[in-house]
Formats: structure tokens, C-alpha cells, sequence
């Protein structure tokens, strides 16, 4: 009789259940995390605490500093704490008795990653790795570590894995059944800085240091492995495996293999693709088919950027692709072997009832599952003659949290099949039943009130190739030449400057016209003229324009990103941000001009009635920096114009290009010509003369904070003939702290130090240019610095693969250099790191310096470069107190997983925007709204509520309605 595949399905599943019967679960669990798992499961307000604390715990140094984390994450008021800690808990508050408490607590979590984790290293694990052979399993062994932050550390895990594959080669009775032993490699830890926008570049990085590791495998015979880890490492991983296959030297090699993630929506096509390599080869290659570990890193990061989610959101939906995946390799196991890793039974049994009815021998296949989940799940598939693997991870504890944190967390997923079985302990035939797609089960995208225009998916190779041949057109018409424009009419004066690119300084930009007295005179007076125009156009078709202009920046962003990192050598990824800022300014303000500058009801009584309504104050002036060339420059323009203000766009001298391409889309977006003058020219120059002219209204300054104090002092100062006092907006520069406190993840911080410290070589006003970290890490976080900056990419940045390209010009290159030499010439600081460039362009190599004293000048003083000074603080109050000891008050960093800590940061820390284990930089409009404090600052934040009141005067009209004694609302 034949039967239906659901049928054997369910035969094969039951039979798998009746195995598992007399243990009622798929795997054992040792006590204390039984006891975790059941609690959580219970109290779900108790997991994050908990997994938190987990997380923590390993960096921990004291006991002090044990029992305090013990009482603010698991001893927080109105939270009952598991039956488990509440014993130990009582023990550790008697101070006799911390210590036992401390270790009692230790052991227990260390005991629960032990049901995980087979050993410190391979000495440790063998007795581990034994019993696995002994039970019929065979074993990829991993070693626990995550992305690496340096070629040093890249190099030291390249060493690791080499030692373990001599080792590992002499481990001979640990194989099974004559075949090679089989390590899994987790690729971010061979390179550091990997990039999506340049899988190609990542891929050559990290096949140095893995070719070698290849090469000895195969002297040994050891299988190699490559996981598969965030989505935006998969093409690059791709393209690493797609070159061990097609190599010369291993081409038919059969010991490799790759993973394929069955919750990615695009894994249907990259299994294809991976099908199409192996039927070219003459080896086979596995594949180890997984549902996917990062599903709430994947749904956060996606939801956080804008991008395209890459996981499907409902889990019937990976369940499903699971095993039409299942299908494809095992309709192909002539050139793939297939290992199914998954502890979901109806997914195994699937495959298997799959195999029987295409008579798929079952050594065609294995079976994979996690090392301590294992059992007896992994004995039931055994029984069938199906060899099964165990995913065996090695390491030390704090690199081996993420990976604890992992299996929690799928121990207690609401939609998790383990915590079906084994805590809710649903019915067999419940379980075994075909994954259906139920929309409700779907997890839905929170919707914010503003949604932020997304980042550029760069995943996409299609968008790649148009920046490279965008970028390529735009030089074959360089330098371009731009005019001054007033009321549409274009201006060639008698003053031009040339711009060249600051990486390829032999390369001309642009060549542009400047702006004298006589013509900046000229724009003030047609901007007075232009008043009325704009004050016929009514809120909403003005609102309308910067929608319009949101969509036409939307339309060019490649042609703007290009623009900015050709001009300014802005990265391409950092330039793909800054066009998303722009377009949100536009949308934001739009949304927000209802609420800030419509006329709004005042409180009424009876026989009065009040309103209060907004004027534009007059012609406005902007001007601009260099370093945000479009964002700032389209912020600072747009909103008064919204708000019925003419306005004079002085751009900076150093990027008028981005600028002139901004303005002319302002123009195709309906701003009406008369009240939009583009006026490049000298800051000093008509700058000046336009702050001081008595016609201006407003000033809209970003910039630094010695012009920031003139434009100040001078548009104070009352001209003949003035009618209104200027209003001024002045946003400058900052001295950026970021502070690591003594628990902080150390992985983490030191990626947001880089990030904030090196990203467009520091040329962020929020960039962090002071980090000050608790003496007590110092000595372990202070190395890794040193090796990370030595591991920068730097070049032009029109190159995809680079973090960091020349300074701005030759100006900045000199005045850091001489910085530089300064630093180094003073007793009173040692340089830890100084990278020297020996090319032609402005590049200014990254240095890190150690200060004793937070008050010395490279603490205090803006340098707007890649130079970052360390200070060493005694505790927390030490490093609030050099953090706030500067003038500026614009961001900084706090890096720590101690709740009361983060409180004090953000009580304590004087600056305009504080971001809490994150980097200081990349603030997003409505999320983030920007600006400083101090002398970094006198405005309404940038991209938030109420910036439009900037530009406006409010007028309060108050009527009195009753007349002779009748009254509106009273006479009837
Ligand atoms: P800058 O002060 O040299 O120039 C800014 C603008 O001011 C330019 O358009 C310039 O032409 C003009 N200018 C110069 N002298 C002038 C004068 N006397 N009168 C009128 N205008 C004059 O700054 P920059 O080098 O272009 O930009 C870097 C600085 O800007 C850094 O200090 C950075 O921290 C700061 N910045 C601050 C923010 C913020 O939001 N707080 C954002 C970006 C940049």
C-alpha cells in the first residue's frame, strides 16, 4: 500500500515520540537550568532580567560586584525571583556569607553552561567527546568566540583553530566510523571590520588567514565547516565557500561544508545557487540545513535600519521552508550531503519520511543537533541507522555567554517546539502536525508615529554596481562648475575656488563661483521682495514641497551618496545615512508643522476668545559646515522655509558641490526661486557681511565653536537702520566622551569606540575623541584598542571595504599634524598608537594617546580628526567628573550592564544627546533628536519637536466677544 508523505510523516514522527516516551523530552536538563527554563517560562517579566544577569555575570570581578548585579537584576522590588536564587539570595545578604553565596551562584551558572559548552579547550572536552562516540554520535567541534575587532585577534583565533586541528588529528579514537573529525568556523572571527557593502573584499580578508587553516585541515583530514552568522555576513560567506570549492587545490576535496538558514527568505535561491557550485564540482560538499539562531537580532537590526526584514516573522512560514529545503537536497544527494539540524521531530521526521519515499539510502544523510540537547532525541534517530552529529562548542565563559544566551532563549521562545514539548506538553499529533501559516502567529513590525526613510540595503549587489557606475559617471564630468543662483538667474562672479579630492589630490571636484558684497546684498534684497510671495503660499503647499523633495532625494540618493564621497570622501555607507537624514528632516518637519506653527486655541472664557498663531520673522540666513554637506545644510534650510522665511544657503567652501545639489532639487521640488538664494563664498566674507546685515532675521549656524562665538558677538550687535533683533541658531563642535565602565561588554564598547571614534576619520561634531575607561579593565581593553585602530581599513572612499579615507583638506591635515607632533613631543602623554601614511593624499593616520590628566589640552580641545586621548578613571565619579569637565556638552557613550550605573550616567552626564551602550554618533531624526548643550549649543534640537519654533514669532490675539452684554456660549 503507498502511503501519502504526511502519513509516513506522522509514522516516523510517532515512532520518535514512542522513543523518547519513558523521558518524556527531547533532552535532559540539569537541574538548576531546569529550574531557570520552568521559571521563565512562568514569569516571562523575569527572562530578560535574568539572561541579563547571565550575560553579565562572567565579567564580574568582586563578589562585591556579583551580589550588587545579584540585587539589581534579580531582587528588583515587586519581581518575585525563582524559588532557586531566593535560597542563595538570603544567604549572600548575611555579609558573612556573600562569598559562598557568590560562589554557590557561580557554580550553578557555570553548571548550566556546562550543559552546553564540552570544555574550557579540547584537554577539557575529550571525556565529553568520548561519551559522544561511545553513544554512537560523531561531532563538529566549534570554538566559542564572536566577530573580532582586530587583525591581531583574527590572527590569534586563526592560531587556535590550526593548533586544534593538529590536536584534534591525534584525537584518533574519537572518530566514528573511519571518517575525518569535523570542526565548525565561525568566519567573523577571522577578520575583523567585515562590511556588506564589500563581500568581496571580506571574502579576500578572511581567506588569508583561512587558507592556511584549510591547507593543514586538509594534511589531517579534518572536515571544515563553515557557520552561517548574521544575514549581513551571508554573501560574503557565500563567496568564501564558493572559493574553497573552486580552488585548485581542493576542488575535490569532500570535506567541506556550509549552513543554510531556513528562516532567511532568500534561502530557496541561495541553496540553488550553492546546488549550481557543487554540480560543477567533483566533490561533494554537505550542507547543514538550520532554522537559524539570530531571529530577534535579525527582527531588531532590520526594524532599526529600515532594512527589508531578511527572516520570516512567522514561524510556520521557516518550518515550512525547512522542509521544502529538506526536499531540494535530498533530491540532490549525488552532489550534496544533507545534515538536517534541528530538534523539531516533525522536521526530522519529515526528511526522513521524504527519504523513504524517494529511497534515499540513509547514509546519504546525518542528522545534527546541539551538544547538550541532544539526548535522547539524538539516541531515537540513531536507532534508525542515521548517523547523527552533535554541534559541540569549546571555549572560555565570557565569549561563551552569547552563546548560553542563545539556547536560553531557545529553550524559552513562546514559538519554540522545545518549550512545546517539554514544558507545555502538547500533544504528539499537535506536534507533528504540517506547519500551517496562521497570520495572527505572525510577528508584526512595530509602527512608530514617524517612520525614519530606510538605509540602503547593500546587501543587494544591484545597488553596488549602480553607486560604482553612478560614482564613475559623475567623475568623467568633474570638476563640475558651479554658479551662485539668485532668483534663478545664475552667477559667474570674478572670485572662483577650485576644490580637489582630498584622497586623490590631483583630482578636481569642482570649480565654483563665490559670492561677493555686492551680490550677497543683491540676494537680501530680493529675499525682502520675496517676503510676500511666500506668505501667499499657504502652510500645507509648503509642506507639500518638502515632500516632494523628500521623494526626489529618495530618487537620487545614489547620486548623492556618490556626490558626498567624492567630495568630501565620505563613505559610502556613512553617505547612504546621511541622504536617510535629509529625506527624514523633510517628512519629519512636514508631519510636525500641524502641531508647532498652525494657529492653536488658547484657553477660552466667556466673552473672550484666544488665539495664539506663528509669523515668519523674515529672510534667514544658513550656514553650513563642510561635514554633513547635505543633511545640515537641507535641516537648516528647509525649516524656515516651511515656516514662510526666504532663505540665503551659504554653504561651506570645502563642499559646495553637495550643497548646489541640493538646491537645485529644492528648486525641482516647487521652492519658489525668489525666496531660495544659493550663495557660495568665503565664511569670513559675505558670511560675515550677511550676519551683520540689518535685513536679516534669523541666522541658522552649524559649525565650529570660534566662528560659532563670532557670528554670535557680531549678529548681536544692532545695525543702523535695524528693525528686529536677530535670532540666532549656533550649533558647534563637542569633546566627546565615551565611558567604559567596569562590567561594560568589552566587545561592544570597543566596536562603538571605533565606530564613534575613526568613522569619517572623526570628522563628527558627535564624533568621541576622549574615551575614559575604569582602571579596573583598562589593562585588557587598552591592548585591544591598540589593535583594532592598527586594523582600520583606510583609502579612498569611493572603495566599499574602507572605514575611514583622507581628512577634509589640506588645512585640517596640517593643523592635525601638527597636533600630532605636538602630542608627541609632551612628557605628560604617552602614545599608545600612532599609524603612520606614507601615500600621497590627506590622510591623517589614527593615533590614540594615555593622558593622567583629564584637564590636559588634548582633553579639552576640539580636533575634529582621527586623534583619540585615553584617560584612566579611579571609579565612576572620576570618570563623570572628566567626562563633564570640558566646555562642550554635545554626546557621549556609556557603556555598562549595571542598572544603577546607567541611571547615575544618565542623571550626571552634561550633554545634549547621551546614548547608553551605543556609539555617540549617527543620531536619527525623530529617535534622536540632536544638538548640544554648553558651549556646543544654543537651539531646539535639530530633527526633533518644536525645532520650527526657531523660525517663527508667536503672536497671541485675545478678542473680546461679548458686545453690550451679549455673549457667545452665554446668550441663547
Ligand atoms: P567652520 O566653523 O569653519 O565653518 C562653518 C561655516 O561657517 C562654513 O560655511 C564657513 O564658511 C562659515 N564661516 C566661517 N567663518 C565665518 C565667519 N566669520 N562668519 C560667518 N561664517 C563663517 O566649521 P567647519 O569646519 O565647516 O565644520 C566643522 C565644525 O562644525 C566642527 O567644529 C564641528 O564640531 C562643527 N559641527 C557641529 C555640528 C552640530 O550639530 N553641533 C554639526 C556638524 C559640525
Amino acid at each position: 500500500m503507498s502511503h501519502s508523505l504526511e502519513q509516513r510523516i506522522e509514522h516516523e514522527g510517532s515512532d520518535i515520540f514512542s522513543s523518547l516516551k519513558k523521558h518524556q523530552k527531547i533532552f535532559e536538563t540539569q537541574s538548576f537550568l531546569k529550574n531557570i527554563i520552568e521559571a521563565v517560562l512562568r514569569e516571562s517579566s523575569f527572562k530578560l532580567d535574568l539572561f541579563r544577569f547571565v550575560d553579565v555575570l562572567p565579567s564580574l570581578k568582586t563578589d562585591d560586584d556579583v551580589m550588587d548585579h545579584v540585587r539589581q537584576y534579580l531582587m528588583k522590588e515587586g519581581q518575585d525571583a525563582p524559588l532557586i536564587f531566593k535560597s542563595l539570595l538570603k544567604i549572600g545578604s548575611l555579609s558573612f556569607a556573600q562569598s559562598l553565596a557568590v560562589s554557590a551562584i557561580e557554580k550553578n551558572v557555570l553548571g548550566m553552561a556546562k550543559q552546553f559548552i564540552a570544555g574550557h579547550d579540547l584537554k577539557e572536552a575529550i571525556p565529553n567527546l568520548e561519551n559522544l562516540k561511545k553513544d554512537g554520535f560523531s561531532f563538529t567541534l566549534d570554538i566559542l568566540g564572536e566577530a573580532t575587532l582586530s587583525d591581531h585577534e583574527a590572527y590569534l583565533y586563526q592560531q587556535t583553530v590550526l593548533a586544534l586541528i593538529e590536536d584534534l588529528a591525534k584525537q584518533t579514537k574519537l572518530t566514528l566510523n573511519n571518517e575525518p573529525l569535523n570542526l565548525s568556523i565561525k568566519l567573523s572571527s577571522l577578520a575583523p571590520f567585515l562590511k556588506e557593502t564589500a563581500p568581496k573584499k571580506s571574502a579576500e580578508k578572511i581567506l588569508t588567514l583561512l587558507w592556511p587553516i584549510l591547507y593543514k585541515a586538509k594534511e589531517y583530514t579534518i572536515f571544515i565547516n563553515l557557520d552561517m552568522e548574521h544575514y549581513q555576513l551571508k554573501e560574503t560567506t557565500m563567496l568564501v565557500f564558493q572559493k574553497m570549492l573552486e580552488h585548485d587545490d581542493f576542488k575535490d576535496w569532500p570535506h567541506f561544508g556550509i549552513v543554510l538558514q531556513a528562516y532567511l527568505s532568500s534561502s530557496k535561491n541561495d541553496l540553488y545557487e550553492l546546488m549550481l557550485l557543487l554540480k560543477k564540482r567533483c566533490a561533494k560538499a554537505t550542507i547543514r540545513l538550520v532554522k537559524g539562531a539570530y531571529w530577534d537580532y535579525e527582527v531588531t537590526v532590520a526594524s532599526k535600519y529600515g532594512y527589508p526584514c531578511p527572516v520570516y516573522t512567522n514561524k510556520a512560514q521557516t518550518d515550512q521552508n525547512y522542509e521544502e529545503l529538506s526536499k531540494i537536497l535530498l533530491d540532490n544527494v549525488d552532489v550534496v550531503t544533507p545534515a538536517f539540524a534541528s530538534h523539531n521531530v516533525r522536521s526530522l521526521a519529515h526528511a526522513i519520511a521524504y527519504a523513504k519515499e524517494k529511497n534515499i539510502p540513509f547514509d546519504r544523510f546525518e542528522m545534527q543537533m546541539l551538544y547538550g540537547m541532544h539526548s535522547p532525541l539524538a539516541d531515537a534517530i540513531r536507532a534508525k541507522n542515521i548517523n547523527v552529529r552533535i554541534y559541540t562548542p569549546i571555549g572560555d565563559m565570557i565569549p561563551g555567554m552569547a552563546y548560553l544566551v542563545r539556547r536560553l532563549l531557545e529553550n524559552t521562545s513562546q514559538m519554540g517546539f522545545v518549550k512545546k514539548h517539554q514544558h507545555d506538553l502538547a500533544h504528539e499529533r499537535e506536534l507533528l502536525k504540517k506547519p500551517s501559516i496562521n497570520s495572527d502567529h505572525s510577528f508584526v513590525m512595530k509602527k512608530a508615529d514617524f517612520e525614519n526613510a530606510p538605509s540602503s540595503d547593500f546587501s543587494n549587489k544591484e545597488y553596488r554596481n549602480l553607486i560604482r557606475t553612478t560614482i564613475k559617471n559623475i567623475e568623467q564630468s568633474l570638476p563640475i562648475c558651479i554658479p551662485i543662483v539668485i532668483n534663478n538667474e545664475t552667477i559667474r562672479s570674478s572670485h572662483k575656488r577650485t576644490n580637489k579630492s582630498a584622497f586623490d589630490t590631483t583630482a578636481p571636484i569642482s570649480d565654483c563661483f563665490l559670492a561677493d558684497e555686492e551680490i550677497a546684498e543683491k540676494a537680501v534684497l530680493i529675499c525682502e521682495t520675496a517676503k510676500k510671495n511666500l506668505q501667499k503660499t499657504s502652510l500645507s503647499q509648503r509642506q507639500n514641497t518638502l515632500l516632494r523633495l523628500a521623494s526626489i532625494l529618495e530618487e537620487d540618493r545614489a547620486y548623492l551618496t556618490a556626490i558626498m564621497a567624492l567630495e568630501v570622501q565620505k563613505p559610502i555607507k556613512e553617505g547612504d545615512n546621511e541622504v536617510s537624514e535629509a529625506i527624514d528632516f523633510c517628512r519629519y518637519y512636514a508631519m510636525r508643522a500641524d502641531k508647532e506653527i498652525a494657529s492653536a486655541l488658547l484657553t477660552d472664557c466667556f466673552g473672550e476668545h484666544n488665539i495664539l498663531s506663528y509669523r515668519p520673522r523674515g529672510t534667514t540666513v544658513i550656514i553650513a559646515p563642510w561635514n554633513f554637506p547635505l543633511a545640515i545644510l537641507c535641516g537648516m534650510s528647509i525649516a524656515p522655509y516651511l515656516a514662510g522665511n526666504p532663505i540665503i544657503m551659504k554653504p561651506s567652501e570645502q563642499s559646495p558641490l553637495t550643497a548646489y545639489c541640493l538646491f537645485l532639487r529644492m528648486l525641482k521640488a516647487g521652492f519658489l526661486p525668489d525666496a531660495v538664494q544659493f550663495l557660495p563664498g568665503k565664511g569670513e566674507g559675505i558670511g560675515s557681511f550677511l550676519i551683520g546685515h540689518k535685513d536679516i532675521a534669523n541666522i541658522a549656524f552649524t559649525g565650529s565653536l570660534v566662528v560659532g562665538q563670532e557670528i554670535n558677538k557680531l549678529a548681536a550687535s544692532v545695525q543702523p537702520g535695524q528693525r528686529q533683533m536677530k535670532k540666532i541658531v549656533v550649533e558647534m563642535g563637542g569633546k566627546n566622551a565615551i565611558i567604559v565602565d567596569n562590567d561594560a561588554d568589552q566587545d561592544e564598547a570597543l566596536l562603538g569606540i571605533m565606530q564613534s571614534a575613526f568613522g569619517f576619520a572623526g570628522q563628527k561634531c558627535s564624533a568621541a575623541s576622549r574615551i575614559i575607561i575604569l582602571t579596573t579593565i583598562a589593562q585588557e581593553l587598552l591592548p585591544r584598542l591598540v589593535w583594532a585602530v592598527k586594523s582600520l581599513h583606510i583609502g579612498s572612499a569611493k572603495d566599499f571595504f574602507v572605514d575611514m579615507s583622507a581628512v577634509i583638506d589640506e588645512e585640517a591635515w596640517n593643523r592635525l599634524n601638527a597636533a600630532k607632533e605636538r602630542l608627541k613631543n609632551d612628557q605628560a602623554v604617552t602614545v599608545l598608537h600612532d599609524t603612520a601614511w606614507n601615500h600621497p593624499g590627506f590622510v591623517v593616520g589614527p593615533m590614540i594617546v594615555l593622558v593622567s590628566d583629564y584637564h590636559h589640552w588634548v582633553m579639552q580641545e576640539e580636533l575634529f580628526g582621527p586623534i583619540v586621548a585615553i584617560y584612566k578613571a579611579q571609579d565612576l565619579d572620576d570618570a563623570i567628573g572628566a567626562a563633564n569637565s570640558t566646555r562642550f556638552g554635545l554626546t557621549a557613550s556609556f557603556y555598562s550592564r549595571n542598572p544603577s550605573n546607567i541611571e547615575r550616567a544618565k542623571d550626571k552626564l552634561a550633554v545634549g544627546n547621551l546614548y547608553i551602550n551605543q556609539k555617540c554618533t549617527g543620531a536619527v531624526v525623530a529617535r534622536q533628536p540632536f544638538g548640544g548643550a554648553l558651549m556646543s549649543g544654543t537651539g531646539i534640537k535639530a530633527g526633533g519637536p518644536y525645532y520650527l519654533l526657531n523660525f517663527v514669532d508667536a503672536y497671541a490675539v485675545s478678542e473680546n466677544t461679548m458686545r453690550r452684554g451679549m455673549s457667545p456660549g452665554v446668550t441663547t
